[in-house]
């Protein structure tokens, strides 16, 4: 993220859901070029439509480690999705062995599932974890595989709640009857939700909703789920919903998204249109944003080196500076006004670097903040030429100075 957050925002407004799709797809295309133009690499992902709401939400991922979002990725097909609600594909194999006698088992000084798989020399995947949270002033409590990670986002939406977090350590031990880190499901009287892939596990261990106690053993007969479903984070290497190979995770900065409001607000503010028929309906909206700051960030991360920036030459502040070597030279001061005053008749927005700075100083700062092309006028001027240098490849030519105002001319067509 960035410090300063402006948004290019824009809204469509039609008379029923044809229409919006219509207008979707033309700002998706739309959108779509302007990110191609900005040369970023990025991929575009269905999201979670969370507190906008709506029919469908997605997002312009461009594609940085130091993205803070997870973008998830296919090695195999273009799949493409927001780990907020990629879906687990279960792949379990279904554990074949016989239910056993459940027990309870004292486990002292053990609280972290590593702590209590290390104990019973068993590993993560043999566990089931409760996880109590706080959802609309009430404590559930989801149960899910030892070795995965619980999907807040599927797990708000399977209980159709308006907040959640994780219950606090009053409510737990005031839940469970017992310090935290020993919740279980078995005799514990908050509703609970599993997670499907449990049903392929077998005698697993949980907490005992009695401190220092665990429960080996357990069966999914041994308590009573309200609901099952896919309430997990996926993972790198699980399976692709699409084609079944393997997923990768990329770091991705949303730099805009699209979202697919349908009437969602203009039912809640009354904004209203008469049909041929006299009727009043409600219209159809769409919403549409792109953050430039985020832009900006994103396409220095993806084009820079060593030396700086490397802007595209569509949104570089200028495209071309130029820099004379020695202002103490006529001849080089003279090429600069004419080459100068020739970008300045044609209205092309070029950046004179005419400090009174050693040459090398010039070079690195037109190179830090990257221009993408430069013109170093210096002693070949007295044999009338002068130096072609482009930022990205740093390949030098030597031109003319009429071969120059040519290729400017190029440049800003
Ligand atoms: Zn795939």
């Amino acid at each position: 993220r960035v410090r300063e957050f402006i948004m290019k925002d824009a809204y469509t407004f039609d008379i029923d859901e044809a229409g919006l799709d219509v207008q979707y797809q033309k700002m998706y295309e739309a959108y779509c070029s302007i990110f191609d133009r900005l040369h970023l690499n990025y991929k575009i992902v269905k999201a979670d439509t969370g507190a906008m709401g709506g029919l469908l939400s997605e997002e312009y991922q461009a594609i940085s480690n130091i993205g803070e979002d997870i973008v998830v990725g296919c090695e195999n097909c273009d799949f493409s999705s927001n780990l907020e609600i990629t879906e687990v594909v279960d792949t379990l194999e279904e554990d074949q062995s016989p239910m056993l006698e459940i027990e309870l088992k004292e486990t002292p000084n053990a609280k972290t599932i590593e702590e209590v798989a290390a104990f019973f020399g068993k590993e993560p995947k043999d566990f089931v974890k409760t996880l109590l949270y706080e959802a609309d002033g009430k404590i559930v409590a989801f149960c899910i595989p030892g070795n995965r990670e619980l999907n807040e986002t599927k797990a708000q939406k399977i209980l159709k709640a308006n907040s959640m977090e994780m219950a606090n350590f009053e409510d737990v031990e005031k839940a469970t009857g017992a310090k935290v880190g020993f919740a279980g499901p078995v005799g514990l009287d908050v509703p609970v939700y599993l997670d499907r892939q449990v049903l392929k596990m077998k005698n697993f261990i949980v907490g005992a909703n009695k401190t220092d106690h665990h429960l080996i053993n357990v069966n999914v007969k041994d308590f009573e789920p309200v609901e099952v479903a896919d309430l997990t984070q996926v993972m790198e290497g699980d399976i692709c919903p699409n084609c079944h190979q393997k997923l990768v995770f990329h770091r991705g900065i949303e730099v805009g998204n699209l979202f697919k409001l349908g009437t969602k607000y203009s039912k809640t503010m009354n904004l209203m249109y008469t049909d041929e028929n006299n009727v009043l309906k409600p219209v159809w909206m769409g919403s549409y944003g792109i953050g430039l700051e985020r832009c900006m960030a994103a396409v220095v991360e993806q084009h820079h080196d060593e030396h700086g920036i490397i802007w595209p030459k569509e949104i570089a502040p200028f495209k071309l500076a130029i820099v004379p070597v020695s202002l103490k030279d006529n001849e080089q001061v003279g090429a600069m006004e004419s080459l100068y005053s020739y970008c300045q008749e044609n209205k092309f927005d070029v950046l004179l670097d005419d400090r009174n700075e050693r040459p090398g100083v010039k070079f690195k700062d037109m190179e830090l903040i990257g221009i993408p092309y430069r013109i170093t006028i210096g002693k070949g001027i007295k044999s009338g030429l002068v130096e072609w240098v482009d930022r990205a490849t740093k390949q030098k030519e030597e031109i003319s100075l009429e071969d120059a105002k040519t290729r400017i001319q190029q440049l800003y067509q």
